[in-house]
């Protein structure tokens, strides 16, 4: 059997047996069936695991991957033990060009060893592999936000708890989309488990913990969580609910429990019944937000906040039925975040109130405006997972928007009616943008053949205008006849449904008023341009198209009034400050830490007047506020008005996102005299990315809003 110091003769020898081969290539198998024992040993943060279970392989020269530091027992494969080969990942350069050309076209991630072994059959076998691995990846540095998901534990054993993601290789993988997965895992006396799918036993043996996880449906990954938590369970209509908490925040569980519960019922209702046997909520001792099959995966910090409750839990839940039991085909683009960010996120809002879904939409098309351009934006087909602002607009708010579109065009009880269609049909099963548009049109009965063409393989956005609106004849009342041009701009053009308001006003007023009635329809735009005859009743004053934003489309800038996300979204910011007090500079740097990717250096405002003006600047405390900001807000040497309300400047810090100043697009204003805050108050900025203004006292957010919206070009005064 090969040592793991001995990769460059094992890997000779295997160059020269692979190479003398009369075929040189070598295929990955396929794992269908794992049954894992895993052994966790905190203070060596090693696992010693065993695996058994069914595995589909070829003729000749096959491989798997495993844990990059994996040393391995043994490994039989079809009841006899194996001569296998490890190479490490990074010695896969070395191996013959047929072999590596295979490989350098495989996506993986992480550094797993690919373990090779040659086989005289093929077909579908058992296997047993026993190995031991170190899992210590810090968890230091772990980033997950709304804006930005970075550093990702793969798997970690410390003290404070166990977590092994797919990403550590902590069972053989090959090319299998999806497999079987059984897992027990032994552990201390004081900690418990969580994993995939449901619970079949727990036992003290020995002082030592030992538990069971199976899931009932093939699944695309397993994950294991173990720390010690202290549990709360209770049964609602057959299903165990169950907090896992650290001791710190068990006082937390009962609003968990209370909330899940609601959320399982709603989604039962709407889709069908919830999969598993029981849903926990685990907390972890690093920032995460996952769902996985039967439970999900919340960091302490996330955990504490009040929101959460009412936003991502429900979120995770919906994910037991999007993603976790009906998977998603990556090959063909990830639509389960789009769809769960419909179902939860964004259905929330919905119930809140139809402006609360309004504004939900706006932002996310403001979203698109600011992060998405034509050098980062991608076609849905391409979105696997978000790593990024703009991955998160397209594969999350884009995919959300079409299924808005989706419903709009064909009704909420067809729409829902292929969500039942798609749970009943696809459960364990990979679906693809194409299942899922084969579903909406049955329920509904409309062609729906535009769709994917246009929004799932096409990248852009289409941007409509409003040419011209006229009266056809004199005002002949009760109703109007009123001739309406319409267009789209780009090289090709969307099949639009194009919502249309009128809005009336006394037709003696010249001036438009804010609260007049309407008369909504929609026009349907399938070309470049369209005319339209309308008969509406009565005699109108103003007229938009999409007032409400109910499309997927680029906003004109006039659309968009300055939000703090526009700022951040400039790749390069340069932070500037009168100052040269050492220790304040030094504050400010930490603000600009959490809202720059690169390093920060604090500069003389001096250089707003130096080209080129290729960058947001930051500004703190300038000695005037440009005119912009000027006239949005009044304000006095001893405190600013804003919306109305007045804050004194003293122990007040302002964040103000302003555009179109001194040849720069976007900038930001801070006007703060207590230093010590701005470090904090840079880490909370980013949540606040849709307004146009936040008010801090101290490091809390006491105020906050967005300035008013300049004139669309889609509304004209007739
Ligand atoms: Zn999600």
């Amino acid at each position: 059997m090969c040592a793991r110091n001995g990769f460059i003769s094992v890997l000779t020898i295997l160059v020269s047996i692979i190479g003398a081969a009369t075929s040189s290539s070598a295929t990955l198998v396929r794992f269908e069936k794992h049954d894992l024992q895993i052994t966790l040993d905190v203070p060596s943060q090693q696992a010693t695991i065993s695996d058994k279970g069914m595995v589909q392989i070829g003729k000749g020269w096959t491989f798997f991957y495993l844990n990059g530091g994996a040393k391995i027992g043994s490994l039989s494969v079809a009841g006899n033990p194996v001569d296998y080969h490890v190479v490490s990942f990074a010695d896969t350069v070395q191996l013959p060009a047929e072999i590596k050309a295979d490989i350098l076209t495989l996506e993986i991630e992480g550094e797993p060893l690919l373990v090779f072994f040659e086989s005289n059959q093929s077909g579908s076998v058992p296997f047993e592999i026993d190995f031991e691995a170190k899992f210590a990846d810090s968890v230091e540095n772990v980033q997950f936000s709304r804006e930005k998901v970075g550093n990702e534990v793969r798997g970690t054993i410390i003290e404070q708890g166990a977590y092994l993601s797919p990403a550590a290789y902590f069972y053989p993988t090959g090319d299998e989309q999806l497999a079987q997965f059984r897992v027990t895992v032994d552990m201390p006396g004081e900690w418990l488990s969580v994993s995939d799918g449901n619970p079949v036993s727990s036992a003290l043996e020995s002082g030592r913990r030992v538990e069971t996880f199976e899931n009932p449906y093939v699944n695309d990954g397993l994950t294991v969580m173990a720390a010690p938590y202290v549990p709360r369970v209770e049964t609602r209509d057959n299903i165990e609910i169950a907090t896992y908490f650290f001791e710190a925040d068990t006082a937390l569980a009962a609003g968990y429990l209370e909330s899940a519960t609601g959320y399982l019922t709603m989604y039962s209702e709407l889709i069908g019944p919830y999969p598993f046997k029981r849903f926990t909520i685990a907390e972890n001792f690093f920032p995460t937000g996952y769902g996985f099959p039967g439970w999900t995966l919340l960091g302490q910090q996330v955990l504490r906040l009040p929101f959460i409750k009412a936003t991502s839990l429900g979120h995770e839940v919906l994910h037991n039925w999007w993603g976790n039991s009906v998977y998603v085909d990556y090959e063909r683009g990830n639509w389960c975040e789009g769809l769960t960010v419909y179902g939860a996120d964004y259905r929330y809002k919905l119930m809140e109130s139809p402006s609360a879904a309004r504004d939900y939409r706006k932002d996310i098309l403001k979203e698109y405006a600011s992060y998405v351009n034509q050098g980062n934006d991608f076609p849905l087909r391409d979105f696997k997972s978000r790593t990024s602002a703009e991955t998160r607009s397209i594969g999350y708010n884009k995919a959300m928007m079409l299924f808005h579109m989706i419903e709009e065009e064909i009704g909420t009880t067809a729409f829902f009616d292929a969500w039942k269609l798609i749970y009943s049909q696809y459960k364990a099963k990979q679906v693809s943008w194409e299942n899922w548009i084969a579903a909406f049109e049955p329920t509904s009965g409309q062609d729906l053949s535009w769709v994917i063409p246009q929004w799932i393989d096409r990248v852009g956005a289409p941007v409509i205008s409003l040419d011209s609106v006229s009266l056809s004849t004199e005002h002949s009342l009760p109703r109007e006849s009123i001739s309406i041009n319409i267009s789209q701009m780009g090289e090709a053009s969307y099949r639009l449904s194009v919502p249309i308001r009128f809005f009336y006003t006394d037709p003696r007023s010249s001036t438009f008023s804010p609260e007049p009635s309407t008369y909504d329809t929609t026009l349907i735009l399938e070309g470049a341009s369209g005319q339209y005859q309308l008969e509406v009743p009565g005699w109108t004053g103003s007229v938009e198209l999409d007032p409400d934003y109910h499309l997927f489309r680029k906003l004109y800038p006039e659309e968009i009034e300055p939000i703090i996300s526009a700022v951040l979204g400039v790749p390069k910011k340069r932070f500037l400050a009168q100052t040269t007090d050492v220790a304040n500079k030094a504050l400010f740097r930490g603000f600009g830490k959490s809202l720059s990717e690169d390093s920060v250096v604090v500069e003389s405002p001096d250089i707003l007047g130096v080209e080129p003006k290729d960058f947001a600047p930051v500004i703190l405390n300038p000695t005037e506020l440009p005119a912009d900001l000027a006239s949005a807000l009044s304000a006095t040497d001893s405190s600013l008005i804003i919306n109305g309300v007045e804050y004194l400047r003293a122990d007040h810090t302002f964040v103000m996102a302003g555009k179109n100043w001194n040849g720069f697009e976007k900038y930001l204003i801070l006007l703060c005299d207590d230093f010590a805050t701005l470090p904090r108050i840079g880490q909370l900025v980013p949540h606040y990315g849709k307004y146009s203004y936040l008010v801090f006292q101290g490091a809390k957010n006491i105020g906050k809003g967005q300035w008013p919206t300049p004139d669309s070009p889609l509304r004209k005064v007739f």
